[in-house]
């Protein structure tokens, strides 16, 4: 176990929780698609022990730390090593298409900043660079929502994109206790290899990701009317769409599987032309 940074004061705001844990990261690493000699992004370096072990497979590791009082701990620690590049950022307003432009395909690994759990998925679910794999730690209640299935509860908008993007799995559970401070929670690793020839093409994700939203805008209403608000559709344009693919029009949203979305989103493609 690495000990601790000296006088460091974590801050929950940007969800840092650190794993120290050799063992546990160097499984961490083994869980994931990486391949040697394949580059990695990673969301979110910490004081840079994931980093340091994904360095150990990985060709080239791009380690993105929002955090400015980090900066000098992880260049010190990264100093010997020519294969990670560390850039000061934060994520969401990086432009990852021009980080990872010279390293061509890549795998995301990451142990995830909670707060931002959702909003970092999606973008890489909706993303059109060339992602080979996602594997991050959530939060557990997150990695229920990523692997839900129709007609749960937990089934939403972040299932059907991963479903769309990739075959998502959970290899390991792990306590709060793995974490320096540990979360309130519990969390899980998820693993989410990229499928190779895209369902959608890269122009069709916005739509797509707006029909689903569409779908679960209202999960107490009808597919029916949510179509409608979000469409601006006559009730018989909506349900012309609904009546081609054989959904009932009492139907809610919540209980349509990927192949329906994807069928129901060229419908409403056409329609809209
Ligand atoms: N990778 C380290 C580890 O496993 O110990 C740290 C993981 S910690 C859960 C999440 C890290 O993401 C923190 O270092 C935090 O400062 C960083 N972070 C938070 N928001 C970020 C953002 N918007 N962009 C980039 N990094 C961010």
């Amino acid at each position: 176990m690495n000990p601790p940074i000296q006088d460091f004061q974590y801050k929950i705001s940007l969800g840092q929780n650190f794993i120290f844990d050799e063992a546990l990261l160097s499984s961490l690493v083994e869980q994931t698609p990486l391949k040697p000699g394949d580059a990695v992004l990673e969301i979110g370096a910490g004081r840079g022990d994931l980093t340091l072990m994904l360095a150990k497979k990985a060709g080239q590791v791009i380690a993105l730390e929002i955090d400015e009082r980090l900066e000098k701990v992880l260049l010190d620690r990264f100093s010997r090593l020519d294969n990670i590049r560390l850039v000061m950022g934060d994520v969401m307003k990086t432009d990852l298409g021009a980080l990872m432009e010279p390293y061509g395909v890549f795998h995301v690994v990451a142990n995830l900043p909670y707060y931002l759990t959702t909003p970092i998925l999606s973008m890489l679910f909706r993303t059109s660079l060339p992602v080979l794999s996602v594997s991050v730690m959530v939060q557990k209640e997150a990695a229920q929502r990523v692997l839900a299935k129709p007609g749960t509860p937990e089934y939403g908008p972040l299932a059907v994109m991963a479903a769309l993007r990739g075959r998502p799995y959970e290899t390991i559970q792990v306590p709060a206790a793995c974490f320096t401070p540990p979360p309130k929670v519990d969390s899980a690793f998820l693993v989410i290899p990229f499928i190779e020839n895209p369902l959608l093409d890269a122009g069709e994700i916005a739509l797509f990701e707006r029909v689903v939203d569409s779908a679960f805008f209202m999960r107490r209403k009808t597919l029916l009317n949510n179509l409608m608000k979000t469409f601006n559709f006559t009730r018989q344009q909506a349900l012309n769409c609904l009546s081609n693919l054989g959904i009932d029009e009492k139907a809610r949203g919540e209980t349509l599987d990927l192949d329906q979305f994807i069928a129901l989103y060229r419908q409403i493609k056409n329609e809209i032309n």
